[in-house]
């Protein structure tokens, strides 16, 4: 027997490799099959890579590496399986050895490199708005489509309009409701999130004390590990989960909110991630039972605070870490519903991802647009007043590709409802969008 080419530390597992029986109903919602119809760009084609790899009849350089790094880990072959193969306990399992045993080429390690020591801290992240600020002032980014390799092109190209007031904010470390406590929360702010979206973490605390909440949101949080686990960076990710429970689990609070699809998805997996760990398990486990996205927790609470009219066709995107990763799909719609004059539609292709997926649009810009431009036009095709998606990457990547319909995450709408605040243009992420619908009383 050939020895497998996967090192010893946590590979593929031969019992989940054999849970395929190679039916292909994953094949036509895999976004990248569906650009290029290649097999081994299929879920199906992937688990089979694996499989040779763990066989030994294949090693991890070359094929396998380029078709594992063009998933973009969105999940969607979960939500089709019928015979519910974990293609994401798989692919996380593949990434790590890839990132310990093949020898990428010195850019993409420099790139790769680059995001991972600027993305996931907010006082580096605060001063590239800086940056960012300065260069959208002076329209800099023209000059960088044309002299810019594509990766840095498309990293600069999803730079959100810069706000530094909201940059520099901070959230308040405790906020109590009106009236009685119905839920103790804590808040994870996030890094991408508390810089350039903090304004839906506002609205995210605004929302939640009116509902009866008491939200704690600690100072000393940092970086979830997210994007590392989801890139197959095991020891970042490691690092930033225990660090996560560490902080959040002395809080005497029922549950542990988040309002970003990739974050929530992260610390529902700490059990599993950390499961092996003797020190860590039972307080993984324990850290993962209480999390909750926003809108699973408003869909569990009776709501209270009196919501004011808002008439618009509001599109929701579900994000593929919310919807396929964590199977939250009727709880956005339920939440969203409770708006008066809310008139909800759904895309078509809506299981189909936007391009985002944590990294993916930085590292593979072309498959990434190609899928941007879809999910945009499968946008349009509907013909909504907005969109919302609960997800910043989401935001970023779709924003880039839809001027005119202001895009907003779907707590942003219910406070406007709850304040009874027009949801307007300066909340949406993009530039030069078009004016947003009425809210009524
Ligand atoms: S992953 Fe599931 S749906 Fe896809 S080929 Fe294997 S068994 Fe069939
Ligand atoms: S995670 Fe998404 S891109 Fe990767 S194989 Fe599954 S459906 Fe295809």
């Amino acid at each position: 027997m050939t020895d497998s080419s996967f090192d010893a530390v946590h590979p593929p597992s031969r019992e989940l490799l054999d849970d395929c029986v190679h039916c292909g109903f994953c094949l036509p919602t895999c976004p990248t099959y569906q650009l290029w119809g290649e097999e081994m760009d299929s879920p199906r084609g992937r688990i089979y890579l694996m499989d040779l790899a763990e066989r030994g009849e294949i090693g991890l350089e070359g094929a396998f590496t380029e078709h594992i790094d063009a998933c973009l880990g969105c999940m969607a072959c979960v939500t089709a399986c019928p015979s519910g193969v974990q293609y994401n306990r798989l692919l996380e399992a593949a990434r790590p050895q890839i990132e310990r045993n093949v020898h990428r080429k010195p850019f993409d390690r420099l790139f790769r490199n680059g995001i991972f020591a600027l993305f996931p801290y907010r006082r580096r992240l605060r001063a590239a708005a800086i940056a960012g600020l300065a260069y959208q002032k002076l329209r800099l980014s023209r000059v960088a489509e044309r002299i810019l390799p594509p990766r840095l092109r498309a990293t600069q190209a999803l730079m959100p309009p810069v706000r530094l007031r909201s940059a520099f904010a901070t959230l308040p470390r405790r906020i109590r409701p009106e009236g009685p406590v119905r839920r103790r929360v804590a808040l994870l702010s996030g890094c991408v999130q508390d810089v350039f979206f903090h304004e839906v973490n506002v609205a995210t605390q605004r929302v939640l004390a009116a509902e009866g909440c008491e939200v704690l949101t600690p100072r000393s949080q940092g970086c979830c590990g997210a994007l590392g686990l989801h890139a197959g960076r095991e020891q970042h990710a490691l690092k930033h989960a225990k660090r996560t429970i560490e902080t959040f689990e002395k809080l005497p609070v029922d549950n542990i909110v988040v309002n970003v699809a990739g974050c929530g998805s992260s610390m529902k997996e700490y059990r599993d991630l950390l499961a092996d760990d003797p020190e860590w398990a039972e307080r993984a486990r324990a850290f993962s039972a209480k999390v909750r996205d926003i809108t699973e927790l408003l869909a569990e609470l009776t709501p209270q605070a009196t919501r004011h009219r808002i008439d618009a066709k509001v599109a929701y995107h579900d994000a593929c870490h919310l919807g396929h990763a964590q199977g939250v799909r009727a709880q956005p719609r339920a939440v969203l519903r409770t708006i008066p004059g809310v008139e909800l539609v759904d895309l078509p292709e809506a299981e189909l991802c936007c391009g985002s997926a944590g990294i993916y649009n930085m590292v593979q810009p072309e498959p990434a647009e190609e899928l941007g431009q879809r999910k945009a036009g499968n946008i349009r095709a509907v013909n909504p007043d907005l969109l919302v998606t609960a997800n910043p990457g989401c935001l970023l990547q779709i924003g880039r590709y839809l001027d005119g319909i202001p895009m907003l995450h779907p707590v942003q709408l219910l406070d406007a409802s709850i304040q009874g605040r027009q949801p307007t243009t300066s909340m949406s992420t993009q530039v030069g969008t078009r004016e947003a619908p009425s809210s009524r009383r």
